[in-house]
């Protein structure tokens, strides 16, 4: 489904784009800031990625669009859920990136 994002196919709220990465604001926000970065190829999950570098260039982006989006001072958290057990109910690999309150451990 977020291919189709990617495509234009489905709307979403596009806060930034590169040729690598994409990311947008979650439909169902658990957070004042909470926004999805995703890679613009396929990749269904954690597991499944190959590429070491892309793995490092959507954490650096995922870091420049928490500072773009003012939480960086303040904090915030990035969430990788892989497979079911982790809470994954998309399988296109995504980060989420979630501040503007703060945060609780241990997580759910
Ligand atoms: P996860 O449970 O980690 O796989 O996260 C999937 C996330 O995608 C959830 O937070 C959903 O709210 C979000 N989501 C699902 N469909 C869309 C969509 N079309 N646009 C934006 N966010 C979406």
């Amino acid at each position: 489904m977020f291919c189709r994002i990617v495509a234009g196919e489905i709307p979403a709220t596009i806060v930034k784009r590169t040729d690598g990465a994409l990311a947008f604001k979650d439909l169902s926000p658990q957070a004042p800031t909470h926004l999805l970065v995703i890679p613009t190829t396929h990749v269904g999950s954690l597991n499944d990625a190959k590429d070491g570098k892309m793995l490092g260039d959507l954490l650096s982006f995922a870091r420049e669009v928490a500072r773009e989006a003012g939480i960086a001072t303040k904090g915030y958290r990035v969430v990788l859920n892989t497979n079911p057990d982790g809470g994954q109910t998309v399988f296109h690999l995504h980060l989420h990136v979630l501040g503007g309150r703060a945060m609780q451990w241990p997580p759910g």
